[in-house]
């Protein structure tokens, strides 16, 4: 049987939010802790999902049930917030392995200073991110189900006896806090790398807001603030979070040999990914305090591999007690 007392939840990106959401399908209660950081991974992310697999489509098989979960949890988020989050937007890739330009409209082309080699994947959507949180917040403050602060673990006990946090007690308690949880006195141990990534955000009049289009490692994505989100790079070894102005020079001329239409840059962002050594993410229970757990390490595929992992994560060791799929990665490193 569940413990009346509710999970307490540090830190409401998508991880979060998709914990929260799991939780409260399952009627379990809970508690979210968070405070708006949009310089995090899951604000700054372009969100795509993308049963495909690079720029063929071998790995559709192996990513497919990810995507059908993921849809499919998203369209339930948007009944319960009332709003639209999910946009289908075809997937229209230059230089493709497996190019054919027949079912590509001839309008969109001329767009583009490349017309050969191109491919069509249909089965792509982006999530609205920045709605989506926004917007279960709202959902989660209408139900008291969330403060806005800094947690500090100063304030937790969780050693001897239940979890406790500034003088309430909870069943659990599991973080979801993205790249700070490399400081966490709990769980520094885990094997989490350091990566960054670049955004650009473009103003274009001209180009088609209906599809995806990628060169290279380069993604133009519509977003629904009327911008193109621009991304991104993968930056293994920095000392500081400025924005990469070779990177952007670099990528603003690219973009000027791949498009004919018009751009305007409107802003340079960075933010940090949480990624892990193997891209094993960090999903389970801690091993020597079984009441605190951790969900993490969602890397690059936090929106689109996340909504399986977690759903999996509540579904094996919150409601029936089993080890978590990704339980073993904790034994080995927080013992
Ligand atoms: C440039 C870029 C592009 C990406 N593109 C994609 C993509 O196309 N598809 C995809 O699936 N994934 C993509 N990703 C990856 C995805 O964005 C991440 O996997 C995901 O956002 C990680 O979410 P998270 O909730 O674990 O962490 P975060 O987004 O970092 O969220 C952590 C939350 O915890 C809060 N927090 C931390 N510490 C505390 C504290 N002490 N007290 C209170 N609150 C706290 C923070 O404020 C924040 O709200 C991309 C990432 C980047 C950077």
């Amino acid at each position: 049987m569940q413990s009346a007392d509710p999970i307490l939840i540090i830190g409401q990106g998508i991880a979060g939010t998709l914990l929260s959401f799991e939780l409260f399908n399952a009627g379990i209660p809970f508690h979210v802790i968070d405070q708006v950081d949009p310089s995090c991974a899951s604000w700054a992310s372009g969100a795509v999902l993308n049963p495909y697999s690079g720029r063929t489509i071998k790995g559709i098989s192996r990513r497919s049930q990810m995507y059908q979960v993921a849809r499919s949890k998203y369209k339930q988020l948007e009944t319960l917030i009332g709003s639209k989050i999910l946009h289908p937007a075809p997937l229209l890739v230059f230089d493709a392995d497996d190019g054919n330009n027949d079912a590509i409209p001839e309008m969109l082309l001329t767009l583009f200073r490349q017309k050969d080699n191109l491919q069509l994947f249909e089965e792509v959507a982006l999530v609205d991110n920045t709605l989506l949180l926004k917007e279960w917040r709202e959902f989660l403050e209408q139900n008291q189900s969330i403060t806005n602060s800094l947690f500090d673990i100063e304030q937790l006990s969780y050693q001897d006896g239940p979890v406790r946090y500034q003088n309430k007690q909870y069943s659990k308690i599991i973080f979801c806090t993205g790249v700070a949880a490399h400081s966490s006195p709990l769980f520094s141990r885990l094997r989490f790398t350091q990566n960054r990534g670049d955004v650009l955000l473009l103003r274009s009049a001209q180009l088609d807001r209906n599809y995806i289009y990628q060169k290279d490692k380069l993604r133009l994505l519509p977003r629904p603030d009327q911008t193109f989100w621009c991304g991104s790079n993968y930056l293994w070894a920095y000392d500081d979070m400025v924005p990469n102005q070779e990177w952007a020079e670099k990528t603003i001329a690219q973009l000027k040999r791949w498009l004919k239409a018009d751009f305007e840059v409107a802003a340079h962002i960075c933010a940090k990914r949480p990624t892990t050594a193997g891209q094993i993410p960090f999903i389970g229970w801690h091993p020597l305090f079984p009441d605190v757990g951790i969900c993490n390490g969602l890397g690059t595929k936090g929106f689109s591999a996340g909504p399986l992992w977690i759903e999996n994560f509540v579904q094996e060791s919150i409601l029936n007690k089993r080890p978590a799929t990704f339980q073993p990665v904790l034994d080995k490193w927080c013992s």
